[in-house]
């Protein structure tokens, strides 16, 4: 049947070739998932069972139940004590990102997306109909507040900005994160602030944009937090108006995130997660001590990425060689325009992790 047009702008053809060929190997080691390695908390689990067990289990309220928006609400006032910043629950946050986009980007529009950028950036562009406008990072992965200049125009709408990043696990400091919020504010172009690994930040506390532009638009949510990666619960918080166009879209597409997890996800707002974050700096450490001597990598702040260039050739020749070594990692290119890294997730086993270290040492060194 013929397909409408827009169709080719999601191309997973890429990405599809690395898991294909990942099914034939049999034992890989896995270093290409973007979710925790963690079990979900107990106590998350057990309020997801008793929501479903007590019969919670129907349509939720657009803009979320109020066991869990209310909570939000007042983690967010009492943060950033904002008058205008409220917040609803969306269907994980790849559902505020598609949100969002279709609440701010007319046709034509464009969108600042910083390069490389996580993977559903561009495509959710396109869905609204707006133009990428990609700020290159390279080599280390800052942000050049003259780049993001060079790259406003006229029709320049949104920023979309991820810091911690996927898939550098690059963290922003904060000064480029106020001059990026006053630069946004300074020109009026929304700032669309993607939060999802703010738990996960190793060398100081998480800094938000919205600190300095209370105009930001806040796209959060549980998936990594605490491992719930299929239970597809996110909030997003910024200006009223558009909270309520947000809200009013997702009536009419997600209708609402999932009930049950909204109840558990409400019992995660009283689990620390920093066990998880002392963890995972451990493992960002283990390898980075395991591969800087051998690969170009710029020291990771956050996530549980590394981004390495590649010691020759292409990301996508390099990871085909790989691949022959067992290990599953992920080419620059899916997540880029350039194609001289790729992508590795250290949320494994430390077992795992050192086997990972073991190919990509000899694969250097060959
Ligand atoms: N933003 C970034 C930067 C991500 O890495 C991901 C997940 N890989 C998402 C958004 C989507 O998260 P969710 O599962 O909550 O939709």
């Amino acid at each position: 049947m013929r397909l409408a047009d827009r169709m080719a702008n999601f191309d997973s053809s890429g990405i599809r070739r690395i898991f294909d060929l990942a099914r034939t190997l049999p034992n890989p080691i896995n270093l290409s998932i973007g979710q925790p390695h963690f079990d979900v908390p107990r106590p998350v689990r057990q309020a997801a069972i008793e929501a479903i067990e007590s019969g919670k289990n129907g349509y939720a309220v657009s803009q979320g139940m109020p066991v869990l928006r209310d909570k939000l609400q007042q983690h967010i006032d009492a943060q950033y004590g904002h008058a205008d910043r409220l917040v609803f629950v969306t269907s994980g946050t790849s559902g505020g990102l598609v949100l969002a986009l279709l609440a701010l980007v007319n046709p034509g529009d464009e969108v600042v997306v910083f390069d490389p950028y996580f993977v559903s950036y561009k495509p959710l562009v396109a869905l609204a109909e707006g133009k990428c406008v990609l700020v290159d990072t390279y080599p280390d992965f800052c942000i050049d507040l003259d780049r993001v200049r060079n790259a406003i125009t006229p029709r320049t709408r949104v920023i979309l900005f991820n810091s911690p990043a996927n898939p550098t696990g690059a963290v922003a400091t904060e000064a480029e994160i106020r001059e990026l919020a006053l630069l946004a504010a300074e020109r009026g172009i929304a700032l669309v602030s993607d939060e999802i690994y703010n738990a996960f930040c190793f060398d100081g506390p998480f800094v938000s944009p919205a600190k300095y532009n209370p105009q930001t638009v806040v796209v959060d949510g549980f998936s990594k937090t605490y491992g719930i990666t299929g239970w597809r619960v996110g909030f997003t918080h910024g200006p009223g108006n558009v909270i309520e166009a947000m809200t009013r879209l997702q009536q009419y597409t997600y209708v609402c995130a999932p009930q049950p997890f909204q109840w558990a996800s409400a019992a995660a707002l009283e689990v620390d997660p920093t066990p998880y974050l002392d963890d995972y700096r451990q493992k960002r450490d283990r390898m980075v001590a395991g591969l800087s001597d051998l690969y170009e990598i710029h020291r990771p702040g956050g996530a549980f990425y590394l981004f390495p260039k590649v010691p020759r050739g292409t990301g996508s020749e390099f990871v085909l060689e790989a691949i022959e070594h067992q290990l599953l990692i992920i080419p620059g290119h899916i997540f880029s325009n350039r194609d001289t890294h790729f992508r590795l997730s250290y949320a494994a086993d430390d077992a795992t992790l050192d086997r990972g270290i073991e190919v990509l040492r000899k694969l250097a060194q060959g």
